[in-house]
């Protein structure tokens, strides 16, 4: 018996498996013609400053797809990153904030507001990406410094002597950068000083982590005071209760991003939402 339940458990792990396999391969296939159908879409999430004045947002990639829905980014950008199709979702999400910087361009309310956009360590390591990334900018003939691009530490994984080159470069062109998810992979503070980055974004983990214990907060307050001295300024992610908010004012925060103060949204409510605030 204990071999038939060997036999047994082993189909049913190679069924499994293959069912796994054939599943990424046919949502490999979807994704490969979702720009071209117009299925990628973009959401935008407010950050906002101490007052809850909306200052720019951040795109975030979904996928509309025909069948399953509204698939959120952790459905199918590993998958993207894997055959490369990142590279294209990537720049249409670009394009695609652009085209509301266009629309924001015109109206003294909007047209200082910045749009951030996440880049994958896969688009950064092409050689096409910073020609790629200023082309689509200027056929929009949007302001460079209404763009920040966000990279997360594991970009870094990657050469760190030519993704520094590439954001210099683009930083030149008049692009701001941040670094995303700080605080939660193995970052080094070394990072800081070779990397030229205009921004911190502290990982919203790091913030659950500060409820339950005193050396968090004394930890999130040397972060902020390091981004201080490196002249960087830092946004706190995952911001959901007043009392966290509070609490970070408290420490001298004065940039924040999380369903306390707008989920992600369309690009039609996101402008409305800013000039709303701005009105009030
Ligand atoms: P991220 O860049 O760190 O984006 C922030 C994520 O946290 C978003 O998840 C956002 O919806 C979520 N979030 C914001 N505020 C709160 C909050 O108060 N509480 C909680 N629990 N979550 C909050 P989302 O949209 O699912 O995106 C997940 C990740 O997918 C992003 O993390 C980013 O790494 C990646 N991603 C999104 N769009 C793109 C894209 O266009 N390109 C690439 N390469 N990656 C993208
Ligand atoms: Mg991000
Ligand atoms: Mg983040
Ligand atoms: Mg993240």
């Amino acid at each position: 018996t204990n071999y038939i339940f060997s036999v047994l458990l082993l189909s049913c792990i190679i069924k499994i498996y293959r069912n796994d396999m054939h599943e990424k391969a046919s949502l490999g296939l979807d994704l490969a013609q979702a720009v071209g159908k117009g299925e990628i879409v973009v959401q935008y999430q407010p950050q906002v400053d101490g007052q809850q004045k909306i200052l720019g947002v951040e795109a975030l990639v979904r996928w509309q797809h025909p069948e399953r829905g509204l698939l959120s980014p952790d459905k199918f950008i590993p998958l993207a990153e894997e055959n490369f199709l990142i590279r294209e979702i990537g720049m249409e999400v670009l394009r695609q904030s652009c085209q509301l910087l266009q629309r924001w361009a015109t109206d003294p309310v909007l047209k200082d507001k910045f749009i951030a956009v996440n880049v994958s360590p896969i688009q950064l390591d092409d050689d096409d990406f910073v020609a790629a990334v200023k082309q689509v900018i200027l056929d929009a003939g949007v302001e460079p410094q209404n763009i920040e691009l966000e990279l997360t530490e594991s970009a870094l994984c990657l050469s760190l002597v030519e993704a520094r080159k590439k954001i210099q470069a683009l930083r030149e062109f008049g692009i701001r950068w941040a670094l995303d998810d700080f605080g939660s992979g193995f970052s080094s503070l070394g990072i800081l000083s070779v990397l030229p980055v205009h921004k911190l974004k502290i990982d919203r983990q790091f913030l659950k982590e500060v409820e339950n214990s005193e050396s968090s907060i004394g930890l999130l307050r040397k972060i902020l005071e390091i981004s201080e001295v490196m002249g960087m300024e830092a946004t706190v992610e995952g911001v959901e209760t007043s009392s966290q908010f509070k609490m970070l004012i408290g420490l001298g925060c004065n940039s924040f991003q999380g369903y306390l103060f707008g989920r992600p949204q369309s690009a039609e409510q996101v402008t409305y939402a800013i000039k709303e605030c701005a009105a009030t």
